[in-house]
């Protein structure tokens, strides 16, 4: 089976829509015929300032999410990335053959500097991709199924694998992203040019997996659409309406030009409300579920110490290849 690894970070209590559409239904998908790794990327998270206590419990919550929506933890090898020390150990040697300008033509290192300000931006934050880089090459995965946000992350592991073979022998396998275009990129409801990320400043564009419906309802009725009022996709003039249409196409598993049929001639109010319909009904049986797994902490734990081992025992292997092929002495 072709390998394939990808990973969230527990940046907050839940995850997002632009989660679950980007990537977690491609997972989902894609786990019967790959062999999957799926990790909860905990080193990443705290590339930004997280409060110990929460960090630990959105690790667990992570992971029950991940599980509630459909990630199997027998069939796939579902950890925490903090859990198998060869990611940082790996993430060191990247470090050293990437470039300082290289890394600083990130986007999302630039995105996020911005908004962290010069003293809350640190060297971790400017190392992510490296890190990253690392999560994929241990793994010696060749699909990284990920939202079109990460897709210049990807280059660089590619790059940085294909430099490494270069320079010291065939050590990585050179990994391709997976996008599904149409759904690569989801909008903040209040924002509908910006990504909706975990991490934004403000919450109310926001359709959280672990909203009570009623919540997630009333976000999705007070999303920002525009005075034109024809309900078409046109990601250009109408990007509110655009991405309420990408959303409701993918949940309710329908094309756009069905909806743009049904919803002809009537009022964002109804376009809204068969929207929360469809969000709710696939997320409350998913929050429940998250519920009664975080109901028995221990279990979950046991499980993803299980999985570490499984991870470990590969990733390990490749750490101590590329030790090799780097010149580090073998201590005996
Ligand atoms: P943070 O704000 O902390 O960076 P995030 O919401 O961007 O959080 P990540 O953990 O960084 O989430 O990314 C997890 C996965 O979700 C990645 O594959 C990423 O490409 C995908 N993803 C994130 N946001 C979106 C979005 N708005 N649309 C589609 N995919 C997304
Ligand atoms: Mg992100």
């Amino acid at each position: 089976k072709t390998r394939l690894y990808s990973g969230m970070q527990p940046s907050a209590e839940s995850l997002q829509i632009g989660n679950y559409i980007g990537a977690l239904l491609n997972w989902k998908s894609l786990q019967q015929t790959h062999d999957a790794f799926f990790s909860i990327v905990d080193l990443h998270a705290i590339t930004v300032a997280q409060d110990p206590a929460l960090l630990r419990e959105n690790t667990r919550r992570t992971a029950a999410q991940y599980i509630a929506a459909g990630i199997d933890p027998s069939e796939s090898t579902l950890y925490v990335q903090s859990h198998v020390a060869a990611h940082a150990q790996l993430a060191w040697v990247l470090n050293t053959i990437t470039g300082f300008g290289e890394a600083g033509r990130m986007t999302q290192f630039k995105d996020k500097s911005a908004r962290h300000g010069h003293d809350g931006t640190t060297v971790g934050l400017f190392a992510y991709p490296t890190l990253m880089a690392a999560d994929i090459l241990l793994y010696d995965a060749e699909i990284v199924p990920v939202g079109e946000d990460q897709r210049q992350h990807i280059e660089l592991t590619r790059d940085l694998a294909t430099r490494f073979n270069t320079r010291f022998g065939e050590t990585f396998v050179v990994p391709e992203a997976s996008i599904q275009k149409e759904t690569a990129k989801i909008y903040d409801l209040q924002n509908p040019t910006a990504k909706m990320s975990k991490s934004a400043e403000s919450h109310a564009g926001i359709i959280w997996m672990l909203d009570e419906p009623s919540v997630t309802a009333k976000k999705i009725m007070r999303a920002v659409t525009d005075a034109d009022g024809g309900i078409v996709f046109d990601r250009e003039n109408k990007p509110g309406v655009a991405n309420l249409l990408t959303i409701y196409s993918v949940m309710a598993e329908r094309s756009i030009a069905s909806l743009e049929d049904e919803y002809a001639g009537r009022g964002y109010g109804d376009l809204k409300k068969g929207l929360a319909e469809v969000v709710t009904g696939t997320f409350g049986p998913i929050r429940e579920r998250v519920l009664e797994l975080l109901d028995d902490p221990a279990e979950l734990d046991r499980l993803l110490a299980q999985n570490a081992d499984r991870a470990a025992s590969v990733a390990d292997a490749t750490l101590a290849k590329a030790y090799d092929r780097v010149g580090l002495l073998p201590r005996v």
